[in-house]
Parts: C-alpha cells; sequence; structure tokens
C-alpha cells in the first residue's frame, strides 16, 4: 500500500481512503502501556468494546492481552474496567523491564 504523509493530506484533515489504521503501528508512540492482572479479570470485556484502537486481543471466551503494534496507550480501557485489572504503566519503563527479561532468560 502507498504511504500517505501529512503532505499529501488535504486540509481539514480528511482521510482518503477507509480502513487504514491497520497499516499504521500507531503504538509506535505509546508513552504509557496497559498491563493485564488476570487474577483480577471476570472477562467482562468492558475494555474490547472501549478500545478505540480494536487493540484489546480476546481468544475463547478469555481475554488475554493488549495488541501492542496499535495500542496507543491512552488508557481507556484501564478506565473502563470495572475490576481495576488494568495498570497504565510507563513505556520506557515497561521496555526495561522488557530488556531485564531478556537478559535473564537464561535464568542468570
Ligand atoms: S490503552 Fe487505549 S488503545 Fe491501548 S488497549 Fe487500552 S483502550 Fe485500547
Ligand atoms: S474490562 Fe477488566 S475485567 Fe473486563 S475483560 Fe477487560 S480487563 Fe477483564
Amino acid at each position: 500500500m502507498r504511504q500517505w504523509t501529512w503532505r499529501e493530506h488535504p486540509l481539514g484533515a480528511v482521510i482518503p481512503e477507509a480502513a487504514t489504521a491497520d497499516h499504521y503501528e500507531t503504538g509506535g508512540w505509546r508513552s504509557l502501556r496497559p498491563v493485564l492482572d488476570r487474577e483480577k479479570c471476570i472477562d467482562c470485556f468492558f475494555c474490547f468494546i472501549y478500545c478505540p484502537d480494536s487493540s484489546v486481543m480476546v481468544q475463547e471466551d478469555k481475554m488475554t492481552g493488549f495488541k501492542l503494534q496499535h495500542c496507543k496507550g491512552c488508557g481507556i480501557c484501564a478506565h473502563e474496567c470495572p475490576k481495576e485489572a488494568i495498570t497504565m504503566i510507563n513505556e520506557a519503563e515497561a521496555k526495561g523491564l522488557e530488556t531485564c527479561a531478556a537478559d535473564n532468560k537464561d535464568g542468570a
């Protein structure tokens, strides 16, 4: 698919094609990351319904996490969760945790 840049958008920020969101990894500019506490989750799917980017994953009637490529970190899922099962954490902190996990993958 041809990439649109801001220079090609008509005035008024009209989106010229439908269903383009899937082609852009909006997660790239996320500053907060949602983290699920499975122990608290009751699989009510409020987060799935409210997420504006369809970034909540559901498998076999269970809420299983987030598609981080498209999650922009708005926090709506955390706000709407009736069980406070989603916490928004600093993205830089989350990346640090990933690095630590990778460093420790051999149990060192
Ligand atoms: S933080 Fe926003 S975009 Fe990300 S999963 Fe939650 S509601 Fe969706
Ligand atoms: S809104 Fe909260 S309790 Fe409901 S499925 Fe999402 S994380 Fe689980």
